[in-house]
């Protein structure tokens, strides 16, 4: 994957080539049914967790699904998934995702970094391109669902992934029940709502604790934030993900929960959770 390749080039050159860009992103697009990005307001919500497991449950569902990680400065899908160790492969303006099991397909931009440790200093205009690359370049084949987990905030990575990826189907705006993370979650809904980025629902994560012991829920932290917010904002509420210390786990031991787990109470909280995004009905069903 070559950077900054239009260096050196005319300004015609550069509208040619981005315009052939654009045709390979739109067919690589054409491919796969429905396309949804993750967002959050704020880091530390468990964003990536609810993309990882949120498409998990779309595969369980029968589903052919393809998760893109796109947080360039913190990618966490390669260790929550124990992919550490993947590098991309393919050449060229082909890349090739890696296949963790029949019709689950991953590629993260963490795949690019030689040492997982490594930091990666990409400024606005480069995020844009590599992003975009990305979008272009990867060879998903055929999928019903393609999540994208950006990260944290209204900055470049989701602006260029809604702004590049015709036919999006829209966003699920992940957050916790504590008022300041909600604060965020209004910047998250302006932000699509400025863009005309259809919003799928509001999901609100580490809602509720099931103590391990007794298989009650406790509500530590104030509940039915995001609910509230959803209904204030009129947009769809995906339902509550409760805090659970068998999530920590997994993906700090890279097996993805809803496996790992496929009968419990948090299982139970994402299947539902998909319930909106499997009756999204796309042009292409
Ligand atoms: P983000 O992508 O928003 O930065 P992560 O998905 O990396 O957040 O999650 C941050 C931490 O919170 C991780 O250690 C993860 O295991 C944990 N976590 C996320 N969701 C839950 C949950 N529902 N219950 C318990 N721990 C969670």
């Amino acid at each position: 994957m070559a950077l900054n390749q239009n260096a050196a080039l005319s300004d015609e050159e550069i509208q040619k080539r981005q315009k052939k860009e654009q045709i390979q992103l739109t067919n690589r697009m054409r491919l796969i049914k429905h396309k949804i990005v993750i967002l959050s307001g704020k880091g530390g919500v468990g964003k990536s967790t609810v993309s990882t497991n949120l498409a998990i449950a779309l595969s369980q569902a029968g589903k052919r699904v393809g998760l893109l990680d796109v947080d360039i400065h913190g990618p966490s899908i390669p260790k929550m998934l124990n992919l550490e160790s993947s590098r991309i492969t393919g050449s060229g303006d082909a890349l090739l995702p890696v296949e963790l099991f029949k019709d689950f397909k991953v590629m993260s931009i963490g795949f690019l970094l030689k040492n997982q440790e490594d930091a990666v200093i990409v400024r606005g205009p480069m995020k844009y391109h590599t992003i975009r690359q990305f979008l272009k370049d990867v060879v998903w084949g055929d999928l019903d669902y393609l999540i994208v987990d950006s990260p944290p905030g209204t900055g470049d990575e989701p602006l260029t992934i809604a702004q590049s990826i015709e036919n999006i189907d829209g966003a699920i705006i992940v957050t916790t029940p504590q008022q300041v993370a909600i604060s965020d979650v209004r910047k998250s809904i302006t932000f699509c709502r400025k863009l005309n980025l259809p919003i799928i629902g509001v999901l609100e994560n580490m809602s509720g604790f099931i103590c391990p012991h007794c298989g009650e829920q406790v509500d530590i932290f104030s509940v039915g934030g995001g609910k509230k917010l959803s209904d204030e904002m009129g947009v769809p509420f995906l339902g509550r993900i409760p805090l659970d210390p068998e999530i920590v786990v997994s993906g700090d031991n890279g097996t993805p929960y809803t496996r790992a787990f496929p009968d419990s109470a948090t299982t139970k909280a994402f299947r539902e959770a998909i319930g909106p995004i499997m009756r999204l009905a796309g042009k292409n069903d």
